[in-house]
């Protein structure tokens, strides 16, 4: 899980801070020791490490915080405040041009960094949104980018300009251009070629498609798991090319964070989007505070509440409601319901964004495959099983144990946490009353 151990000993400094009644300046001073060392560990910056610190500890000391009622809470609020400002403050968007005008992105990265997956992620969402956009393909160096990118961009249903492997990435942009305009697109995504390693050559590409084409905004994407390497790359292209803001791509699978933590001091630019998967759907805006509450383990309600919606259909909700009212809920809503967690990134995703369970979790075994077989012992049950699930016996039982692969004690056990959840949701209802639930289908 993303920036875990960090989580954890900021987490273990605080209780500290908050167990003390009364904090003397070495009580602050000997947190803001143990805070410096979470942060190298987690491989912030260095310098950023030194100028964090020195700011809470001269907010800390400096007001009246010590003699406050509630000393530790207001250390801990500085932390929270300073760590929110280190990245940003505000959540920084892309700039999009009003109206038809074209809008060019120029996406830039390192190979491997997720640039091209990112370009099809992004596709997608700015067409969620109304817009039109092209994908362009104009890494000509790497065999399979082409390929790659046509692929991602059929499953978005978003187009794809290509011109093959035999023409310069600068005619490429230019004609793509052309192409957004002839067809009534109005956002290009130039997706250029990356290197192993910062060289000279890729500088000199991007500097001449900048030369060569109006590009709205130029686009750093970077993976999260090289830590101050990433930090390093942002600084050299802001330098050579000169950016705009930086995706941070596989923050999913960065135990440290300390990318998220630096780029923005070091660079000067923002994190616009993190990157929390390898699905063309795992990418989210950044958020300074909602990733900072994330950092110091106080969950990311925000977040979670903009998943549920975008997973949630709320014609299907209202139809549950009504279902569940006239107690005829059966297991296809129940099929439905799980697959709506799964939409959400699944159950660890889920409960980790729930404020004081992410930290709990580590030690959890949450088996998210498990629902896939629950899945397979439900695809086996007839319709009529599936809407009325009291004729299940156990002749039936041995049926779909058999249909779905599964062990008869599986379809068994699922059968029992069914009715205990029907039950339960009975309950519920008749708590809730008339007109209690709106949205939301669990
Ligand atoms: P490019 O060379 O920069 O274009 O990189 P690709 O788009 O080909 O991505 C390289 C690898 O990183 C692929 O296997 C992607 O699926 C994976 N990847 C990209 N973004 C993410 C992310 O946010 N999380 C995870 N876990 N994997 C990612």
């Amino acid at each position: 899980m993303a920036f875990e151990s960090l989580t954890d000993k900021l987490q273990n400094v605080f209780k500290n801070l908050r167990s003390k009644g009364r904090l003397t300046e070495a009580d602050v001073k000997e947190a803001m020791k143990e805070v410096k060392r979470a942060l190298l560990e987690a491989d912030v910056n260095f310098r950023v490490v030194k100028s964090f610190v020195k700011t809470v500890t001269d907010r800390a000391i400096g007001q009246d915080v010590l003699t406050g009622l509630n000393p530790g809470q207001m250390v801990i609020k500085i932390v929270k405040e300073e760590m929110e400002s280190l990245m940003g403050s505000e959540m920084t968007e892309l700039v999009i041009k009003p109206g038809n005008e074209i809008t060019v992105f120029l996406m830039a990265g390192l190979q491997g960094a997720g640039k091209t997956t990112t370009c099809a992620k992004i596709a997608g969402q700015l067409k969620k949104k109304g817009k039109k956009p092209l994908l362009v393909a104009c890494d000509v160096y790497r065999p399979a980018a082409i390929k790659q990118l046509e692929v991602n961009g059929a499953k978005q249903g978003v187009p794809v300009f290509t011109m093959g492997d035999k023409q310069n990435p600068v005619d490429i942009a230019k004609a793509s251009i052309e192409h957004a305009r002839e067809n009534d697109n109005n956002i290009v995504i130039l997706d250029t070629a990356g290197r192993l390693h910062v060289d000279e050559s890729m500088m000199e590409e991007l500097q001449n498609i900048k030369a060569n084409v109006d590009v709205t905004q130029t686009v750093l994407v970077v993976d999260a798991m090289t830590g101050q390497d990433a930090v390093n790359v942002a600084k050299t292209f802001e330098e050579k090319v000169g950016i705009d803001g930086v995706i941070l791509t596989k923050l999913d699978g960065d135990t440290r964070g300390g990318a998220a933590l630096s780029i923005r001091a070091v660079t000067g630019k923002p994190i616009l989007y993190v990157g929390m998967g390898e699905k063309l759907e795992d990418l989210q805006q950044f958020y300074p505070d909602r990733m900072t509450s994330r950092i110091l383990g106080m969950g990311d309600v925000f977040t979670l509440i903009e998943k549920a919606e975008n997973a949630v259909d709320e014609e299907e909700a209202r139809k549950l409601e009504q279902k569940l009212r006239k107690a005829e809920f059966g297991f296809d809503d129940f099929l439905s319901q799980m697959q709506q967690i799964k939409k959400m990134g699944g159950l660890t995703d889920i409960l980790s964004m729930i404020p004081g369970v992410g930290s709990q979790l580590k030690n959890v075994d949450i088996d998210d495959g498990a629902m896939d077989s629950i899945e397979a012992i439900i695809y086996s049950m007839t319709p009529e099983e599936r809407a009325n699930p009291s004729i299940l016996n156990p002749s039936r039982k041995k049926r779909i144990a058999a249909g779905a692969g599964v062990k008869l004690q599986d379809v068994n056990k699922l059968c029992k946490q069914f009715e205990q959840s029907r039950k339960m949701m009975k309950q519920m209802n008749g708590m809730m009353g008339k007109g209690g639930r709106r949205k939301g289908g669990f």
